[in-house]
């Protein structure tokens, strides 16, 4: 479903992605996970097109259509959802207007007909309840004012809501207290489905207790320096990233 080849990316300059290549199934669940710096946000963001990141090498297909000269908002409509480490708060547009301008967008691209204000609501309010999400959140200046923990349930919220082919899913673990993560990787595991793959990256396994994976990669430096399933993530918290970079 989603192949990077020997990915080359830089930002103002700088190489950060080196050479980078991953490939995830349709169903699958895949764990990234990385020191600070490795270049793991970076990933992220040249997957859904980030204008700041410029891919200098190699290719990002999803079911083989290359994704590269894609705008964002294109990249969307093929069914790639990101949801972000530091999710932006955008004041003076609410929570519900922003969603359901995103959802009938990629409704409209997918030749569905758009939500009226009726049906969304309806929509909205079931899938709030899979992330715990309070109602009154819908109504507010999208992110403005939100706890870590709000903004983070609002990402999973509208990652229900739109129901992506592809999540790519950052940090979303940052920031959350025990219980608030079991409840969002009760949410995300709840959003498995067999034509949906999800790109998980995080710093710490505890995540991955949760949320577990069918593969866990390592990278290190802009490169995948190792790959295995579920137990890698365990191998990581107890001997860290040092032993990896050394057999790398
Ligand atoms: P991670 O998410 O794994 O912590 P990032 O992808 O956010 O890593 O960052 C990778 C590297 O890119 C870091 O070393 C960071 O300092 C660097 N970086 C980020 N933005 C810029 C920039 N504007 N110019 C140069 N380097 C940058
Ligand atoms: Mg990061």
């Amino acid at each position: 479903m989603l192949e990077l080849v020997d990915v080359h990316a830089e930002i103002d300059g700088t190489p950060i992605l080196k050479g980078l290549t991953l490939t995830l199934g349709a169903g699958e669940v895949h764990a990234v996970m990385g020191p600070n710096g490795a270049g793991k946000s970076t990933l992220s963001k040249v997957i859904c097109g980030h204008p700041d990141y410029t891919v200098t090498g190699g290719d990002i297909r999803l079911d083989g259509e290359s994704l590269l000269g894609l705008e964002p908002e294109e990249r969307a409509h093929r069914g790639v959802f990101m949801s972000f480490q530091h999710p932006v708060e955008i004041p003076g547009v609410s929570t519900s207007y922003f969603l359901k301008a995103a959802l009938n967008a990629v409704r409209t691209a997918r030749g569905e007909p758009e939500l009226n204000a009726v049906d969304f609501l309806k929509l909205a309010r079931e899938k709030m309840k899979l992330v715990e999400m309070p109602k009154e959140l819908l109504n507010r200046s999208l992110n403005e004012g939100f706890s870590g923990g709000e903004k983070k349930r609002n990402e999973i919220f509208q990652m229900a809501v739109l129901e992506p082919k592809l999540a790519v899913l950052d940090e979303m673990d940052s920031g959350l207290d025990v219980d608030a993560l079991r409840t969002l990787a009760a949410g995300v595991n709840a959003l498995r489905a067999p034509d949906r793959s999800m790109l998980v990256i995080t710093h710490y396994q505890r995540l991955l207790d949760h949320l577990v994976p069918d593969f866990t990669h390592i990278l290190v430096d802009g490169r995948i320096v190792k790959s295995g399933d579920a137990t890698l993530a365990k191998d990581v918290e107890t001997r860290g990233y040092d032993w990896i970079r050394k057999a790398g």
